[in-house]
């Protein structure tokens, strides 16, 4: 019996959201007195290390073909097989885009019971607790599945991970279990060129069509690089072109849970604040003092972005000389 990790990689590099996924699995297979086995499309010593550093007992790896190439039904197959031939108790998945579109089927074939958005360690590990986000993050849920097996959800930026290093084995899966057929077809592909990943970043600085234009989107840009954070934007930016459809939040675009959320000229509607609001601290950017973004902020500057935003910048600058 294992607890079973499915590790992401994007461009090859292990993401962030996956040390949360093996520190969770890490704690519950401590407190179950199992081993941890985690998968992996990679053959990087660079990843295989992290995954040690953070718990894994064993790496199980598909070293030559990259997970962009694998198509969710055929993924969802992989893990599936794999914890049934692992005896895997429960399978833990980061909840990305990735993760959403597979965690039904792999509980559907495992009969295990699903449950996604975990947003904490859980507070009981036999019978199983673990609190969740619930209705677009605006309460939070306690599931209590007593001894059932699971796969599990976890929200990027959520648990937080901590160094647990375990002296690993690795071991290469059969890759003819990705070789089934599918009905899913990749049309087209097209690279999100941002640095950093909304969902794993710390920091998000995201815009709204208070910006007036994709023109004014460097200064953005800008403040992003200068605190190392992400970029984001509303809905009807994306919608009209100004930014990629990659960077929309809200609860029909991505929800995203960094420590600091920066919203420029946002005005703060229910959908958006559906995928922002579970953001550590919030500080809102709106010339418009009725703004409803106000409500959720922990911080507000009532003024104009093309002021604000410069300033910002100015004084950023000097902090770090
Ligand atoms: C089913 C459904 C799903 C939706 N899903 C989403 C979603 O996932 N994500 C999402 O974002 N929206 C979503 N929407 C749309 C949402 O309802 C809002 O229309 C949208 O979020 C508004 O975008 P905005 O704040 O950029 O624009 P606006 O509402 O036009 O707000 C612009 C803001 O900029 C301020 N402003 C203007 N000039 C300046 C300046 N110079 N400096 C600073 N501030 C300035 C204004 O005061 C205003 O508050 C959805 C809507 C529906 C019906």
């Amino acid at each position: 019996m294992c607890i079973l990790i499915f590790a992401e990689t994007w461009d090859g590099k292990l993401k962030k959201s996956s040390n949360e996924s093996i520190s969770f699995g890490k704690h519950l297979a401590n407190q179950l007195q199992i081993k941890t086995k985690v998968i992996i499309f990679s053959n990087s010593s660079e990843n295989h290390e992290t995954l040690g550093n953070y718990g894994a007992d064993e790496i199980i790896k598909l070293s030559s073909i990259t997970l962009e190439r694998v198509e969710n039904d055929k993924l969802a197959n992989l893990i599936s097989e794999i914890a049934k031939k692992e005896e895997a108790k429960h399978v833990i998945i980061s909840n990305t885009n990735r993760g959403k579109s597979i965690c039904s089927k792999i509980s559907y074939d495992l009969n295990k019971t699903l449950i996604t958005n975990a947003v904490s360690l859980p507070s009981s590990c036999i019978p199983l607790k673990i609190k969740c986000k619930a209705f677009s993050s605006k309460a939070f849920c306690t599931y209590d599945v007593g001894n059932d097996n699971s796969v599990i959800t976890i929200v990027p930026n959520s648990i937080g991970y901590k160094e647990n290093k375990s002296h690993y084995d690795i071991n290469e899966a059969n890759e003819s279990m990705i070789s089934s057929s599918t009905s899913i077809k990749i049309v087209k592909e097209e690279k999100n060129n941002n640095e950093v990943s909304i969902t794993d970043a710390e920091r998000v600085i995201s815009a709204g069509r208070g910006l007036k234009g994709p023109e004014n989107w460097k200064m953005i840009e800008e403040l992003a690089g200068l605190i190392n954070g992400g970029t984001a934007c509303s809905k009807p930016v994306s919608d009209m072109g100004w930014r990629p459809h990659s960077e929309h939040v809200g609860q029909t675009g991505i929800a995203i849970n960094p420590d600091l959320y920066i919203a420029v000229g946002i005005s703060g509607a229910i959908q958006h604040l559906a995928g922002v609001s579970s953001s550590k601290k919030i500080v809102v950017i709106n010339t418009d003092p009725e703004a409803p973004f106000f409500k959720s902020a922990d911080y507000g500057i009532v003024g104009d972005a093309f002021e604000v935003i410069p300033k910002l910048i100015e004084e950023i600058k000097k902090h770090s000389e």
